[in-house]
């Protein structure tokens, strides 16, 4: 049996409240409790990209455009606002005046607790949250989860460094062998051991970011006299603190976030089988169409440069796709101007 805490649900809407953008619950709008942790990747992927957004909220947080309102309001309205008044980082008065500075704007709240409840709704209706706070927690934590997704295979890094001593130990290390790198290596070997110490340091950065974002969960147990057992579970007072920990967990139990094999998808989610490129069966559609209409507008630029040889054409051809470069007309005006 779990003892988790629980988070809720409701109909959100965007208000502008004296110049503010903030999410709020729409009036007299049902509340439902849910567990955020508990979550399981169906055996079907969904039809198409959105319906990633319903599997879990720490995936449908890794996949929402952060400058979208409209995915910013999908997401709360399938999972709850963040709680990001009960957050070490977003409850700190001192964050929000730099986010609000950011964009110009003045905190006219005298404290957090205003400015993340509205006094004049009624009890269970007073959360909200401004939205500029929520786009800023999103990218953060995006950011977090996509570098998580590049440090995956890398053992070492996710073992992380245990004791303040061994922070402080690395670094040392890191200044040292940037020193060590700038007098020793020239050229490429230069290059490939910067990048290598800043694989060290991006890594440890994030997972610096991601403990941060721990504290504010924390282990119970309690003891179930009826039954003569022990239950144990996880508390916190946030959803955003609930997807961070699942991140964590995600981790410990071996389940990796990949990208989306279709390039214009590109986005995160958790594949149901190894074998799983793609988020939704629309991506693994589209990028068979695409593959198919490569090939046939490599044969055309072929027969229509072909003074040019061969290789030179697949060169350019290659490429453009790897600018993200599409659609026929497009394709073969870039390459023959590559030729010229
Ligand atoms: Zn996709």
């Amino acid at each position: 049996m779990t003892n988790n805490s629980i988070w809720w649900k409701s109909e959100f809407e965007i208000e502008d409240i004296n110049g503010i953008e903030f999410i709020v619950q729409i009036k007299g709008g049902e509340r439902i409790d849910y567990d955020p942790l508990n979550y399981a990747i169906p055996n079907k992927r969904p039809d198409i990209p959105s319906g990633q957004i319903e599997i879990a909220p720490h995936i449908a947080l890794s996949r929402i455009d952060p400058d979208s309102k409209e995915e910013i309001l999908r997401f709360v309205n399938v999972w709850g606002l963040l709680g990001l008044r009960d957050t070490a980082i977003y409850g700190n008065k001192e964050t929000i005046i730099n986010i609000f500075n950011n964009h110009n704007l003045e905190l006219n709240y005298p404290s957090t607790e205003e400015l993340y409840n509205n006094n004049k709704r009624r009890g269970g209706e007073r959360k909200r949250e401004p939205l500029i706070v929520i786009q800023e927690a999103v990218r953060t934590f995006q950011e977090i989860v996509q570098n998580i997704s590049l440090y995956h295979e890398d053992e070492g890094l996710i073992k992380g460094i245990r004791s303040y001593k061994q922070q402080i130990e690395f670094k040392k290390d890191v200044i040292r062998r940037e020193d060590v790198t700038n007098q020793t290596y020239k050229g490429a070997k230069q290059k490939e051991a910067r990048e290598l110490f800043n694989k060290d340091t991006q890594s440890f950065i994030t997972f610096e970011s991601l403990n941060r974002m721990l504290s504010d969960v924390h282990p119970h147990v309690f003891a179930d006299t009826k039954n003569h057992s022990i239950s144990k579970g996880w508390r916190f007072k946030s959803l955003i603190a609930a997807i961070y920990l699942r991140v964590a967990l995600d981790l410990e139990e071996d389940k990796k976030i990949i990208h989306c094999k279709w390039r214009k998808c590109n986005k995160l989610f958790i594949p149901n089988r190894p074998d799983n490129q793609h988020c939704s069966d629309a991506c693994k559609d589209n990028e068979k169409t695409d593959r198919a209409n490569q090939r046939k507008w490599l044969k055309e630029a072929i027969e229509q440069y072909n003074t040019h040889p061969t290789n030179k054409i697949e060169e350019a051809f290659n490429s453009l796709i790897q600018e993200g470069v599409s659609g026929r007309v497009k394709i073969l005006g870039a390459i023959g101007k590559k030729l010229r």
